[in-house]
């Protein structure tokens, strides 16, 4: 009797969110209310003070251009937490802005996303974060899983769904079936290895040196993987590495094809993989039902084209890709009974997948 009342006052004055903890954005899903919160994981600290001084966009847009005693951190790498106090900083700031947008307060039930294999400790590690930036209750799912749970794919039937999640420091591939993860890669070529490889391509033939959020840009606005008529350019200015002086250049989408090309290599092998060791029953499901790209990497042009006819099987690009994950973990939350079976509920108890 206490406890139901209890739990609806809860459930009245609390909040549940879904965080999808990305390398490149993190996103709040507030249940009732759909994602309200999309900021780049990015934040700023005044080292003379140890304040925040910023945090997601505001602090994205200082990258590069920080004085002395600040410093812009992104503060996950390769989807997992390396700054566990700025991390915190970041989900306590998210929280709050999401339970004031939301005029509920109380400490929020929590979903988090994590890339497919990471350790204990690094589950941990959000588990912590999340309590220590208020969380009442913290829940993990793997990113994957909720990816395709998002875009609505049959996670949970007899029937074989795969799913790619192309983010900034990490590529999930996944094959899913009856709730469980049947197979599936993680790999660190992913929107980050893109820009750094435009960056030394840049270096290399124009000797001008860009910095990562102008590579980030020239990829967003002219990468493409097939050729594209007429061709996309870009003027870009850069430091020239012989005079040491500002130099324009004209880059055009050949040379970006170019710039990621062996990392697009990678990237295609490694679905291929994933598709070489899964089972003949499910691996037909995936030729039927086609393979599902996710994250902001599912967005550049002519990738679904290529990865369609190196491994022969239909690539569709979910609707908002960026948002697929915390969609996934805002689905989980307001059916969470159905769900249940498929979070990591106590990872000191789990045996590490790798
Ligand atoms: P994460 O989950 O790791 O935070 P996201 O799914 O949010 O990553 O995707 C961010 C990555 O997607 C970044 O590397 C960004 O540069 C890249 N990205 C975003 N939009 C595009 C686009 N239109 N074309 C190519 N890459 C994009
Ligand atoms: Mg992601």
């Amino acid at each position: 009797m206490f406890k139901n009342i209890k739990d609806k006052f809860l459930k009245m004055t609390s909040n549940e969110i879904g965080i999808d903890l990305g390398t490149a954005n993190t996103l709040v899903y507030v249940s009732g209310r759909g994602v309200i919160i999309n900021e780049p994981s990015v934040v700023a600290v005044n080292q003379k003070t140890g304040r925040v001084v910023a945090v997601g966009a505001q602090a994205k847009a200082m990258l590069g251009r920080t004085p002395g005693h600040i410093v812009a951190v992104r503060p996950i790498v390769d989807g997992v937490i390396s700054d566990f106090e700025v991390t915190e900083e970041m989900l306590s700031y998210l929280i709050k802005k999401a339970e004031e947008l939301s005029k509920k307060m109380l400490g929020p039930k929590v979903v988090v996303g994590v890339p497919y294999g990471v350790t204990n400790v690094e589950r941990r590690a959000v588990r912590d974060a999340a309590r220590n930036a208020g969380a009442r209750e913290v829940h993990i799912i793997e990113e994957p899983m909720a990816a395709a749970i998002g875009i609505r794919l049959p996670v949970r039937e007899a029937t074989g769904s795969m799913i790619v999640d192309i983010g900034g420091g990490t590529t999930d591939i996944a094959v899913i079936s009856l709730g469980g993860i049947v197979r599936a890669k993680n790999l660190k070529v992913a929107g980050d290895k893109l820009n750094s490889d435009i960056m030394s391509y840049i270096r290399n033939e124009f000797k001008i040196l860009i910095g990562e959020k102008t590579a980030e840009d020239l990829k967003i606005a002219i990468a493409t993987v097939i050729e594209h008529k007429p061709a996309l350019e870009a003027a870009i200015r850069g430091r020239d590495l012989v005079t040491g002086l500002p130099r324009e250049v004209i880059v055009t989408d050949s040379d970006i094809r170019e710039a990621i090309g062996p990392s697009m290599d990678t990237f295609l092998e490694s679905v291929k993989e994933v598709l070489e060791t899964t089972p003949p029953e499910i691996l037909a499901d995936v030729m039927r039902n086609g393979i599902h790209l996710a994250g902001g990497g599912a967005l550049i042009r002519g990738l679904p084209e290529v990865l369609s006819k190196y491994v022969g099987i239909p690539v569709h690009v979910a609707d908002d890709p960026l948002t697929a994950v915390a969609r996934g973990a805002g689905i989980i939350l307001e059916d969470m009974d159905v769900f249940e079976e498929m979070l990591i509920q106590n990872e000191d108890e789990l045996p590490t997948r790798k």
